[in-house]
């Protein structure tokens, strides 16, 4: 029975998982994100002492992920130091010659949801994380999107809300970016303490949803999803959930003609049905899939 490594590497912490080809979870470690000579070698000794047969990694990102390039599976240009051009696949893979495929954490959980979860059937369909920042995978026509790099949805630019006192944003890269505006440290900067311990009825929580809105918008008129899927630390604020659906009609002034947006928006925006393992179970997809090709091949 072959065994599949999944790795979902977060910038606080990493997930391992070890899976049965059919997806049975059979074992897990959790490891805090420390630095690379730290965190590497117990996450080695596990895939090793589990002898395992394809490796997929979802992880945070930037990630340089063109199969060609010279630093392929590589992290590029994080602000965690340590981990900046960081080989993570190579690194995890070693000598071993076995199957191994990377992707975006948020690529990773967006094709977790879309074979497995809210989103099952679907072939078009974007999963946004926001939490300590925004991210954004992105599954189009059946395949998860890269293209140049990969999608950074969680850097669109946004128009400010009237209301918003710092409407410029926290990113160090852009002003009003939405990772800027709407990722937790943003609202934790807008009120001067920790989101988490705000009531529901916080004015904050309206201009955040106008945010996401905003986001959720230039996603259907881009991408033209069937789904999207909204995870991460700040949506368990589940009072967001209808504000950012009945913003999104708003905004969308009736432009969009399909049900799906008009009559069934609680189905359209949705949060995910695998939080909190989205990534980790995408992780093991991708290695399950990179088995599956090697094996086609021949
Ligand atoms: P990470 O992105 O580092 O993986 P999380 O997805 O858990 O972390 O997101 C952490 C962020 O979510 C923090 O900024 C925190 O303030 C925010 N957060 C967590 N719970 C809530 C809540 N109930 N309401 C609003 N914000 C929250
Ligand atoms: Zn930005």
């Amino acid at each position: 029975m072959s065994k599949i490594g999944a790795l979902e590497a977060g910038g606080t912490k990493m997930v391992l998982g070890i899976f049965t080809e059919a997806g049975e979870e059979l074992d897990r470690l959790t490891l805090p994100t420390l630095t690379p000579a730290e965190t590497l070698p117990p996450m080695r000794a596990f895939f090793d002492g589990h002898g395992i047969d394809a490796l997929g990694i979802g992880s945070f990102g930037p990630l340089a992920l063109n199969e060609q390039a010279h630093n392929y599976g590589s992290i590029t240009s994080t602000p965690k130091l340590a981990w900046r051009d960081f080989p993570l696949l190579p690194a995890l893979r070693g000598e071993r010659s076995i199957p191994c495929a990377m992707d975006t954490d948020v690529n990773a959980a967006v094709l977790a949801e879309a074979e497995l979860g809210v989103a099952k059937g679907l072939t078009d369909v974007v999963y946004i994380t926001v939490g300590t920042g925004v991210g954004g995978g992105v599954l189009s026509g059946g395949r998860l999107v890269h293209g140049l790099l990969h999608p950074e949805v969680g850097h669109m630019l946004l128009r400010p809300h009237p209301d918003d006192p710092n409407p410029r944003g926290v990113c160090p890269y852009h002003d009003g970016c939405l990772e800027g505006l709407a990722a937790g440290p943003a609202i934790g900067a807008r009120i001067g303490g920790d989101a988490r311990d705000l009531p529901d009825d916080h004015p904050t929580f309206r201009i955040e949803a106008e945010y996401l809105a905003q986001m959720c918008v230039n996603l259907i008129m881009t991408l033209s999803p069937q789904c999207i899927i909204l995870g991460g630390g700040v949506m368990q604020r589940e009072a967001l959930y209808p504000l950012v659906r009945a913003r999104t009609q708003a905004l969308l002034g009736g432009y969009v003609q399909s049900p799906a947006v008009l009559e069934h928006i609680d189905r359209m925006i949705v949060p995910p049905a695998l939080f909190p393992v989205s990534g980790l179970v995408g992780s093991y997809l991708l290695g399950k899939q990179a088995l599956d090709r090697t094996r086609a091949k021949g």
